[in-house]
């Protein structure tokens, strides 16, 4: 089976667009939360996201903060002020979808969770440090997290009780070895200085993992962000990928 997986699309319909353009045929679609917060489309993301084939959806901590789970004053000043403007936008079946939805589940060999299998909402893997906390627990072979908006992966080795960092070359196929952590960075607001939608093609059969990026048409979220209100700061972020 091949698999899209979509983290962090943060309301961004045009880069959500052409990650599914780019990507062309799948046959399942794992996404990992965060589908709102910053972008100007959070109900047009969560359609869109609920047509795509033999979905596994997640909620992640801006999902949660626009439903009323979340204190704002969890999160800084910008991104508070986009949960509240999403709080103010969001349809009832928009937010009676996202309250549908969990922020962990095990679909063997993979756990797919937000943050971390530890932390399902809040924990960031960032680096090696984080992420042996995690497999310290892990019940599968593979988990895959969002959260961070960084490609990253982790592995560690049958017998070993520290993991390394692996190497993500954007259209390699990496074959998966037990154990990993892998995150396929954000679709809607990528933070690693690229500013081009990530997302990863999975394939369960023969165990690899394609990094992918692709650029989209930022001017036209840029616009619909400053149309609507939001912070400034979030239409200028998303030119440099920070
Ligand atoms: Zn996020």
């Amino acid at each position: 089976m091949r698999v899209l997986v979509l983290s962090d699309i943060h309301a961004n319909l045009t880069a959500l667009n052409r990650v599914l353009d780019d990507a062309s045929s799948f046959d399942a679609v794992w996404c990992l939360g965060d589908l709102v917060g910053y972008g100007p489309d959070p109900n047009e993301c969560i359609d869109r996201v609920q047509q795509l084939p033999r979905l596994t959806c997640l909620i992640g901590n801006h999902d949660l903060a626009a439903l009323g789970s979340i204190p704002l004053h969890r999160f800084n000043a910008d991104a508070s002020a986009s949960i509240a403007w999403t709080q103010d936008h969001l349809t009832a079946a928009s937010s009676a979808y996202l309250a549908s939805l969990k922020a962990k589940t095990l679909m063997p060999p993979f756990t797919l969770a937000h943050g971390s299998p530890r932390q399902e909402v809040w924990e960031y893997i960032l680096d090696h440090h984080g992420a042996d906390r995690n497999f310290d627990i892990l019940e599968t072979d593979y988990c895959l997290v969002g959260h961070s908006h960084l490609p990253l992966g982790f592995v560690r080795f049958p017998g070993e009780s520290y993991c390394l960092p692996v190497q993500l070359p954007v259209d390699v196929h990496l074959s998966l070895t037990p154990r990993m952590i892998l995150n396929p960075g954000s679709v809607g607001q990528p933070r690693d200085l690229d500013p081009r939608a990530a997302y990863a093609l999975l394939d369960t059969e023969a165990l690899t993992w394609e990094p992918r990026r692709v650029a989209y048409a930022v001017g036209d979220v840029q616009e619909r962000i400053l149309d609507a209100g939001l912070p400034e700061r979030q239409a200028i972020r998303l030119v440099g990928g920070w």
